[in-house]
């Protein structure tokens, strides 16, 4: 078991560290290169869904916004049902977790919610639509309403709400009230989003409305939180952006022997594209990671090199990636991590790791470039293999950690940086994977996963539910002189 691994308790707030990779200028590795070539390396097998935004009105994660209609724009669900009495309609499974959102914000003592407008035909949305633009004047009109047939309440899975006093009703001050900020912070517990944040029109084409609850599951509510993407544009925007060099977390990215940085597209024809070259000059690494370091939407590259350098190279949304930003400078090479979002208090992904004192310690990216002076948060570590996921699913990051001798504990995350309750071994016999990467989408949106690359060079992707596995499959093999990135 985990008996070497302990934690500090509260004692960290504050104490900060020995001198450690601080951060620097002067990038002094390489950078790579644009152009693009397809290369044939190790094969892989078994078919993988695509991770495309979903464009089937009657699925939960479906993508609908100014310029993805309806399809058909006459689309009519068949589950709708009367939402908590009201009058107002949603489908069914949307309806039922809505029932716990408004007794989970009653319970937290908010004053409780009431509800203003769900499903819309097209036809209503039509009278709705141009009542504003006769009202108003059609530019305005379109910042404020949908027109017919691109609505999200004609998929019966938006709901507008608002406070029970009802003094907020489709205002912004909604999301000024008790209620309001407490559904913004748990919506997604319950599979909802809040559609339409502040500070967003220019991606969402919509103003800032508190009040639209989205209903999209919530293993997509729960998984665009963790990862800290505001809407669902971000969220599918590594796939409508389709000239990024990596598309989709379900994307393997790996280096070869002769450094050159290969991609593995997750298809929609049912498995990995042929290797795709999107970069060289990749030698040298002791590890790296596949990450979107400032949550634009494009995935980035954060490479832990042999020479004690850590690096982003910036994903463009046009494809290839900017020069490197160095992070980290000096001594990484030294230290065993992993990246991911470690706290609520950070929408970025930042890093954990330990040098080999087993120091844990958790490095902050609060602003997209280089990371902030650690915190402590935990010793004994040694020799631990570090994996950011969240095994309970509740939104929260935790690390699983494979022992030496191949035990795979979970060490539960509070999702304020700090742990919460007993490690729990989740897995044996896993000494024989060399690599755990965290993989999204794979078998469907919002889905998670880990992929493990085995000391004979097969992979095998390891689907996470809440609390347990899902699905294990065989996803690859031949990657033996191969470096898969995590
Ligand atoms: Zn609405």
């Amino acid at each position: 078991m985990a008996a070497c691994a302990v934690f500090l308790a509260v004692a960290v707030a504050g104490g900060v560290v020995t001198a450690l990779p601080a951060t620097a200028a002067a990038p002094t590795v390489n950078a790579t290169a644009k152009t693009a070539a397809t290369t044939k390396i190790p094969t892989t097998v078994n078919p993988l869904p695509s991770v495309d935004a979903i464009g089937d009105p009657a699925n939960f994660s479906v993508l609908v916004n100014k310029s993805r209609p309806l399809n058909p724009a006459s689309y009519a669900p068949s589950d709708l049902v009367n939402a908590r009495g009201s009058g107002q309609y949603m489908r069914a499974e949307a309806a039922a977790w809505l029932n716990g959102l408004f007794q989970g914000a009653a319970d937290a003592g908010t004053g409780g919610l009431s509800i203003v407008s769900g499903y819309r035909s097209y036809a209503t949305q039509s009278q709705v639509y141009w009542g504003y633009v006769n009202a108003y004047g059609q530019a305005y009109a379109d910042t404020i309403s949908a027109r017919p047939g691109y609505s999200e309440h004609q998929t019966g899975l938006a709901m507008d709400i608002g406070n029970a006093a009802g003094s907020c009703g489709l205002s912004t001050c909604f999301g000024d009230t008790v209620a309001g900020k407490w559904v913004a912070a748990n919506a997604h517990k319950y599979g909802f989003i809040v559609r339409y944040p502040n500070g967003y029109t220019g991606t969402t084409g919509y103003s800032y409305e508190p009040w639209h609850l989205r209903y999209v599951g919530v293993a997509l509510a729960t998984d665009m939180n963790r990862r800290g993407f505001p809407t669902m544009e971000h969220y599918f925007a590594g796939n409508t952006a389709a000239g990024a060099s990596i598309k989709s977390g379900a994307d393997l990215v790996a280096a070869d022997s002769s450094g050159r940085l290969l991609r593995y597209p997750a298809t929609a024809a049912g498995g990995y594209a042929g290797a795709v070259q999107i970069g060289s000059g990749w030698t040298g690494l002791k590890q790296a990671f596949v990450v979107d370091w400032d949550i634009d939407g494009v995935y980035d590259l954060l490479a832990q090199w042999n020479n004690g350098v850590l690096g982003v190279y910036r994903g463009l949304p046009g494809g290839g990636f900017a020069n490197q930003v160095v992070v980290g400078n000096g001594g990484w090479e030294r230290m065993t991590i992993t990246v991911g979002k470690w706290t609520h208090a950070h929408g970025r992904p930042g890093v954990v790791g330990y040098f080999p004192d087993g120091v844990l310690r958790y490095y902050p990216n609060t602003f997209g470039g280089a990371l902030s002076a650690p915190q402590i948060i935990g010793k004994g570590w040694n020799g631990m293999e570090l994996t950011i996921a969240d095994w309970e699913g509740d939104g929260a990051n935790d690390i699983l950690a494979r022992t030496g001798s191949g035990a795979l504990i979970n060490y539960r995350g509070d999702g304020w940086a700090g742990f919460y309750g007993p490690a729990t071994t989740v897995g044996t016999g896993w000494q024989y994977m060399r690599v755990l990467a965290p993989s999204f989408g794979l078998t469907g949106a919002g889905t998670r996963g880990i992929t493990a690359q085995t000391a004979d060079g097969n992979l095998y992707n390891y689907g996470l539910g809440r609390s347990q596995w899902t699905t294990y499959r065989q996803v690859g093999s031949g990657w033996n002189g191969l470096k898969l990135f995590k």
